[in-house]
């Protein structure tokens, strides 16, 4: 399957694309994951995307341009893919769509995730982060924590709060959400591609994109 997994900070993108690469091999493309990399490599993308990112500001359209122009020609990306956290902008949207014409790609579906914003807050303060970048396992104190606090089930590293987790920079990531990322439900409404999904767990909101996809 091609899809974009929409829906704001804590939605539980990350989640329900992990269920859904066992579901049928697609492979799950986060740009959140593949900037962390950068930032803890010190690669010069790391270096250019590090400040944004710690104040919860999105980091310039023309950087994930550049990645995603790359990854999406990567050969694993041939039994499809799974985008989360990406396209986080109109521009970003609108320079997805030229991209996916040139690679003659088509997309099945966009899901927007929809949670209410307390339940947001609730997730965002209480996740966890396991610091391999490897690994990237997400785990939350509240609902499911790991079997050895602060340490990692898979691979044994410390989990951490990440720097963006902060109450100050949640509320900033939020913002920019509702400013810049929230536009895209209506292009893709648009588009004719839209899925909202309101399920309160992420298994739910897994069926109900397989079960879309089975009918289309
Ligand atoms: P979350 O969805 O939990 O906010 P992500 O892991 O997707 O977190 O992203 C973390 C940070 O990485 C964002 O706050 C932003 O600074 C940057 N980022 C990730 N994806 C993009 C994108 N498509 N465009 C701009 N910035 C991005
Ligand atoms: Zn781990």
């Amino acid at each position: 399957m091609r899809l974009i997994l929409l829906g704001a900070p804590g939605a539980g993108k990350g989640t329900v694309a992990k269920l859904l690469t066992q579901f049928d091999g697609s492979i799950q493309i986060s740009t959140g994951d593949i900037l962390r990399g950068a930032v803890q490599a010190g690669t010069e993308l790391g270096k250019k995307a590090e400040a944004f990112m710690k104040a919860g500001d999105l980091v310039p359209d023309e950087l994930i341009m550049g990645i995603m122009e790359n990854r999406l020609q990567e050969p694993d990306c041939a039994k499809g893919f799974l985008l989360d956290g990406f396209p986080r902008t109109i521009p970003q949207a609108e320079a997805l769509k030229e991209l996916l014409k040139k690679l003659d790609i088509t997309l099945d579906v966009v899901a927007n995730i929809e949670v209410p914003r307390q339940e947001i807050l609730n997730r965002l303060t209480t996740r966890r982060t396991c610091v391999n970048t490897q690994c990237q396992a997400i785990y939350n104190v509240r609902s499911q924590p790991p079997k050895v606090e602060g340490v990692c089930d898979k691979c044994g590293s410390p989990i951490v709060q990440r720097d963006d987790e902060t109450e100050e920079a949640i509320s900033k990531r939020l913002d920019t959400y509702d400013a810049k990322t929230a536009p895209l439900i209506d292009f893709y409404r648009q588009e004719g591609l839209l899925l909202t999904v309101d399920s309160p767990s992420s298994e739910g909101v897994m069926n109900a994109i397989i079960a879309k996809i089975k009918k289309s």
